[in-house]
């Protein structure tokens, strides 16, 4: 790897995946000198909460959706910080070489120097962002989209799944059993109805109707869930917020999962069951066309 901090290499390449400059507690660094203390609350306990925002052409998608789920998530927990993300996102950005990238925030309790399960509210928060590339969602057509497999497990998370909180080791656990099982994706289910997946949430359709289980403690308010949403009610597609079992799961002509970096995408087969015929669905194919559209849009500025 080059050891140069600019996005556009001397050789003109652009190296993707090797964003430089992060941000840590009011500063952009360089990423090998951004440094936390290991008796940070995040790191030991996992006491922080995150987001994650595409950025299209340099420009941040729904951001002030993203922003207001920070803040929700950050009352939540009881951490006290406002800034400015919209103008320390933007720089990070711009720093990065603009484009198409994905911003990870997240947000500690901070450190008391020493580890105990109390805390002092006069903790100062460790804010922390970097980026990364992404794909350009909006310029992928439909054919290109890999659908999933995807396997069905338990939800053995807490009861504040609305609260983007970085404990995320069930969901990292599932997922590599969804690998180990040699498929994509993993999808909870709760008291026998199926919440979300491991990093997205969950849609099914049956005769043209779309379906998703209902805003809960159980779920992530996912910030694209909401678009499919608008666009299902402003395109005359039918949709309906219900608890989904594990039969209505099977049943589906449809099943898609959702989220900010990949988008919507198809899951054709749910432990080792076909869904529908097992090919991408043509109520998907409609709303991966209003989605990303729609998106196209709000960046061109069209
Ligand atoms: N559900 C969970 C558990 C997630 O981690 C995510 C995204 O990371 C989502 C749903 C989708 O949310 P969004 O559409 O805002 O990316």
């Amino acid at each position: 790897m080059h050891g140069c901090p600019h996005v556009l290499c001397r050789c003109g390449y652009l190296r993707l995946g090797d964003m430089n400059t992060v941000y840590l507690n009011g500063e952009f660094l360089p990423e090998q000198e951004a440094k936390v203390s290991v008796f940070d609350r995040g790191f030991l306990f996992g006491d922080s909460v995150y987001e994650v925002i595409p950025f299209y052409q340099g420009v941040g998608f729904r951001m002030q959706e993203h922003i207001d789920r920070l803040n929700h998530s950050l009352r939540a927990v009881r951490i006290k910080n406002e800034q400015n993300w919209d103008a320390i996102l933007q720089t990070l950005v711009d720093k990065n070489g603009g484009g198409n990238l994905s911003v990870y925030l997240q947000v500690t309790r901070g450190s008391a120097g020493k580890r105990s399960h109390v805390y002092d509210d006069s903790l100062q928060p460790t804010v922390f962002a970097c980026c990364s590339q992404i794909k350009d969602i909006w310029q992928e057509g439909a054919d290109e989209v890999l659908p999933l497999k995807a396997i069905v497990t338990e939800d053995l998370r807490w009861h504040r799944c609305d609260i983007k909180s970085t404990c995320l080791l069930p969901n990292i656990l599932v997922l590599q059993q969804a690998k180990d099982e040699g498929v994509q994706e993993a999808l909870f289910s709760r008291d026998e109805k199926l919440t979300e997946g491991s990093a997205c949430n969950l849609f099914l359709v049956k005769r043209g109707v779309l379906y998703t289980p209902k805003r809960s403690s159980d779920i992530l308010g996912g910030i694209t869930r909401e678009l499919i949403l608008e666009l299902a009610d402003k395109h005359g597609v039918q949709f309906q917020e219900i608890d989904i079992d594990y039969e209505r799961l099977l049943a589906a002509d449809e099943v898609w999962v959702s989220s900010s970096t990949r988008g919507i995408v198809p899951v054709i087969e749910v432990d080792g069951q076909l869904i529908g015929d097992g090919q991408k669905g043509i109520v998907w194919r409609k709303m991966f066309e209003l989605f990303t559209d729609f998106q196209h849009k709000l960046m061109t500025g069209q």
